[in-house]
């Protein structure tokens, strides 16, 4: 029904003293006269997106919706590249965002403004079914109305987490990192659970890390190989980096 193209893996790690990160997960979705993305990234991520497109052959013109998990910066703000594109996101969202003062937090506040009165904003309910196969799961805690999404209709369903299951970690000790009510979260924890097991070989694609399905034995296995690392210059020629692969850990 979908081809799928995880145009983006997002990662499971954090920057020390940089603030967030913000790798995120960005997939493709293509069928049923449609093209869907499920989240759209940071800014930074722009160079390498558009690459990604392009290698997809996906035209930003052609995307018919942009699927977002939440609100913040780091899953939202490319929305405006996709100008025919409707823009689904949780109305419980949209409305704390909203009503959420600018502050030192990692709410975009002036797109959410732009996003609030977009002639193609389409705010979604929990349990609500949309697009062909999609149905919508608020599962609150990261944000208050984070969405999850469960795609059926392929041959293997697929459950998107957003950062309500952030990566593997948070699955699996059931615990989050970067929750507004940690209590929230780990009932979603247990929903997003519900939701991969409900039927054997789901998919499940974090807002960041890989894609996992679950082994024989119920445990979470990677799909793919990890990419990502960092180069800097230390060094007086600009010629000369140092790079640093932090795909895995260094022992
Ligand atoms: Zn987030």
């Amino acid at each position: 029904m979908y081809k799928i193209d995880v145009l983006i893996q997002g990662y499971p790690g954090k920057s020390l003293c940089h603030g967030g990160l913000g790798w995120s997960t960005i997939a493709l979705l293509r069928g049923e006269g449609r093209t869907i993305l499920v989240d759209v990234g940071a800014f930074a991520v722009r160079p390498e997106f558009g690459k990604q497109l392009k290698a997809a052959d996906c035209a930003p013109e052609s995307v018919t919706d942009v699927v977002l998990t939440h609100a913040h910066w780091d899953h939202s703000v490319n929305y405006t590249l996709f100008p025919n594109a409707d823009i689904w996101i949780g109305r419980v969202e949209m409305e704390w965002a909203s009503a959420t003062p600018v502050g030192f937090n990692p709410l975009p506040e002036l797109y959410l403004q732009d996003l609030a009165k977009h002639p193609k904003l389409r705010l979604l309910e929990d349990n609500e079914a949309f697009l062909p196969g999609f149905t919508a799961h608020l599962c609150p805690g990261h944000t208050p109305g984070c969405l999850v999404y469960r795609m059926t209709g392929n041959d293997v369903p697929v459950v998107f987490s957003g950062d309500a299951a952030k990566n593997r970690a948070e699955m699996l000790s059931m615990t989050t990192d970067m929750t507004m009510d940690a209590g929230a979260s780990r009932a979603s924890l247990d929903r997003i659970w519900g939701l991969w097991k409900q039927e054997p070989g789901t998919l499940l694609i974090p807002g960041h890390d890989l894609t996992m399905r679950l082994d024989a034995a119920g445990k979470p296995e990677y799909i793919g190989q990890r990419r990502a690392g960092i180069k800097a210059w230390f060094n007086e020629d600009l010629a000369v980096m140092e790079e640093f692969d932090i795909s895995a850990p260094r022992f």
